[in-house]
């Protein structure tokens, strides 16, 4: 039980961190209604009272801290509520419904992102996914502000990681370093970045972190002097050339010395960069005449020189940088820039709050171009205001972050499918995958998975893939997966029907293929230019090579000449596929145009009736398959155009044919819908095969099997049905 005393101190120690934060806001967004924080500060006193944090502080003096942080960020009052509050649905009953109804839509979907971001368990996964988890994080948020509070908050944990236990320090620091840095670097955050990364290598690598500590401290007092002198040498040459600059110097930050040290195993005085100064300019112009002048002053270290401003680097830093040696022979680091890139080096994408105020002019419009390289944002942009508090960050638009179950992450493609992901765990996955659950939810392989989304792949052992697939899948791995497996068994049962039809010929002439040799097939192989004897095989059951002729070539004396000759190519496929498969069953309807033998079939994916608008495709084996024009799988088989081929209905109509078709009505339950449906059909003098009806609140859909005729005899059947009261749709179904 805490004291009076020490009730009367921490709270004492919250209300000052909060009349700071209230001063801040109103001194960086005097026109801003702060309303909001002064209710989102007393929710999250409410909720989060009694609690301590590790260092023994009232719990509430972590988000505080976290909206001071953001406060300094310039940040707008929905984000500094959202700080306040983004730990109250992990650490308290809060939730995420409770903060919309009180603070509305806007702080809710932040808090949620965050409280979505922490339930991340970064460090458990292997260490070359960290820029995967990184680009991942910032692919699942669609708003800035939460990355940012993400980052604020990560930045307070870390100043006061000291309190907790040796282990939970490392994993944090480890974190840190991994995920939290790099992204306030992709972010152009460079303030922010090197506070996270000093304090992050300072609990991951004590030894070093301590060495390169006292290396740096033992040059500090030298170093700065050094820096004093140099800093005033340039001060009078930039008097006399009537420039005005802002000049500051600093040391190197530890954790870039050490990894500059580590790459280049060099010794801390081979820094060239090491001491550095900095000078910020009023204009571009000013940068390269400032470069002049240095260059002037000292000698500058050849290679060293990089404009950035020319070429910003991909997080939009820009700057000039050059190394040169003091006449005393130390080497220092200059970088040059304007006012604005220097606020873009140090915020990045924060610094875009401090201009939502005011009118915004060309120039603004012009700082913010960067910004738009990098991201997509939903409102009009001729608000600017509503732009920036409502940005939305899509800094990887062309990919997706998805899950194992266990936690791996798979990153596809956007628009990515399940199939997608079956192919990307193993081949074999792929292969037989039947379906997925999407967050537990079956969903159909068509699915298009989001960010974020745990994928579980059902698969059966022998399923095969489907050329449909190939509409479906987006990344390149399972589109060259799927075809490969396709060209693959395409071929193996080219192969199978070749040899079939080589021995049924054989026959014909009392010749066995066993007694033909190897060498006589290799040879007649190479003749028909192809490599192999399965090449020749596979060639006739494609129908390019006919099994006459190279029998012919195989067994002269025993073929019969009048038999060879141009005569046997034109019935090319058409021979081929009415050997191996018979005759036709009752598709003297359709003919393929111009080769009235071919066998043909009516694709089983859309089941077409006379009258409709055909399409035929000529399929490796099987002969023609007629689909329906308007029949989905065409658009996935036309993309080898030249197996497209020409059909009609024929038009004699000795043997009348029907088809089944399958119907769907969509009706109210009433009494005695039914009896109707099945009367306005039987009028048409048509077969009913079966009817099928399922009902639920009210309503019904019927389900109909019907032989049909042609399309006119299902057209009169539907408009009949149409019109009988209560029924509201009737569709076809492509399958029956
Ligand atoms: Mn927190």
């Amino acid at each position: 039980m805490a004291t009076l005393r020490e009730q009367i101190a921490t709270t004492a120690l919250h209300v000052t961190k909060y009349r700071e934060l209230m001063r801040r806001m109103r001194e960086n967004r005097p026109n801003d209604d702060l309303e909001l924080i002064r209710k989102a500060y007393e929710f999250s006193q409410k909720h989060h009272a009694g609690q301590t944090r590790a260092s023994g502080q009232p719990y509430l003096v972590h988000p505080l801290e976290v909206a001071l942080v953001l406060a300094e960020m310039k940040m707008d009052p929905v984000a500094i509520a959202a700080g306040l509050l983004h730990d109250s649905v992990e650490d308290t009953s809060v939730t995420v419904v409770d903060i919309r109804k009180e603070f509305g839509e806007q702080v809710a979907h932040i808090v949620e992102g965050v409280t979505k971001i922490s339930a991340l368990d970064f460090v458990t996964r292997e260490e070359q996914q960290a820029e995967n988890l990184r680009k991942m994080m910032l692919a699942m948020v669609d708003d800035i502000r939460v990355v940012l509070i993400k980052l604020a908050d990560r930045l307070h944990n870390m100043r006061t990681l000291e309190h907790l236990q040796p282990e939970r320090q490392q994993k944090i620091a480890r974190e840190t370093l991994d995920i939290y840095a790099p992204i306030a670097h992709r972010l152009g955050m460079g303030k922010i970045r090197g506070e996270l990364e000093d304090l992050g290598f300072r609990y991951v690598d004590p030894i070093s972190y301590q060495q390169v500590e006292e290396a740096v401290e033992a040059r500090r007092k030298a170093g700065e002097a050094f820096l004093g002198r140099v800093e005033q040498i340039f001060h009078d040459k930039l008097n006399e050339a009537g420039i005005t600059a802002k000049v500051e110097s600093r040391i190197k930050r530890l954790y870039s010395i050490h990894k500059k040290l580590q790459r280049q195993h060099i010794a801390v005085e081979q820094v060239y960069d090491l001491y550095a100064m900095r000078v910020i300019t009023e204009s571009v112009q000013d940068c390269y005449a400032v470069l002049g002048i240095i260059h002037n002053l000292w000698r500058p270290v050849p290679g060293r020189i990089k404009d950035f401003i020319a070429m910003p680097r991909p997080n939009f830093y820009q700057s000039l940088h050059t190394s040169v040696i003091s006449e005393e022979g130390t080497p220092f680091e200059v970088q040059i820039r304007t006012e604005e890139m220097h606020k873009m080096a140090e915020e990045g994408i924060a610094a875009h709050w401090k201009y939502k105020d005011g009118p915004v002019s060309a120039q603004d419009e012009q700082r913010l171009a960067w910004l738009r390289q990098v991201v997509e944002w939903q409102r009009d942009v001729s608000d600017p205001g509503e732009f920036l508090s409502t940005l939305k960050i899509d800094l990887y638009p062309e990919e997706v972050y998805t899950f194992t179950p266990k936690g791996k992450v798979v990153v596809l493609p956007r628009d990515a499918s399940p199939i997608d992901f079956a192919y990307s765990i193993h081949t074999e996955v792929g292969h037989s995958c039947v379906g997925a659950k999407v967050n537990g939810r079956m969903v159909p392989l068509r699915f298009k998975l989001h960010s974020g989304d745990i994928v579980e792949i059902l698969t059966q052992p022998g399923h095969k893939p489907s050329r449909d697939w190939l509409g479906i899948a987006k990344s390149s791995r399972a589109r060259n997966k799927i075809k490969h497996w396709l060209n693959l068994h395409q071929r193996e049962r080219a192969i199978e029907i070749g040899r079939k039809l080589i021995e049924k010929e054989a026959r014909k002439y009392r010749v066995a293929l066993k007694e033909i040799k190897d060498e006589e097939l290799l040879k007649i192989a190479s003749d028909y230019g192809v490599g192999r004897p399965d090449d020749l095989m596979a060639g006739i059951g494609y129908g390019k090579f006919s099994a006459r002729q190279v029998l012919a070539r195989l067994a002269p004396a025993a073929s019969e000449p009048a038999t060879e000759g141009e005569g046997e190519k034109s019935g090319g496929i058409a021979s081929v596929v009415r050997r191996v498969f018979g005759g036709d069953h009752n598709n003297n309807a359709i003919r393929v145009k111009g080769h009235g033998d071919l066998l043909v079939y009516r694709a089983r994916c859309c089941n077409p009736i006379r009258g409709e608008s055909v399409v035929g495709y000529v399929t490796r084996g099987k002969g023609v398959a007629v689909h329906a024009l308007n029949c989905p799988n065409v658009m996935n088989l036309m993309y080898e155009p030249e197996r497209r081929i020409d059909v009609e209905w024929s038009r004699d109509d000795e043997t009348p044919t029907s088809y089944p078709v399958k119907l769907t009505v969509y009706c109210d339950d009433r009494f005695g819908m039914l009896k109707q449906i099945t009367a306005v059909i039987s009028d048409t003098q048509t077969n009913i095969r079966n009817v099928e009806a399922r009902t639920s609140n009210g309503q019904a859909n019927v389900d109909v099997i019907l032989d049909i005729a042609d399309l006119k005899h299902l057209e009169n059947i539907i408009n009949g049905v149409r019109k009988i009261p209560g029924v509201h749709d009737v569709q076809r179904l492509q399958r029956v």
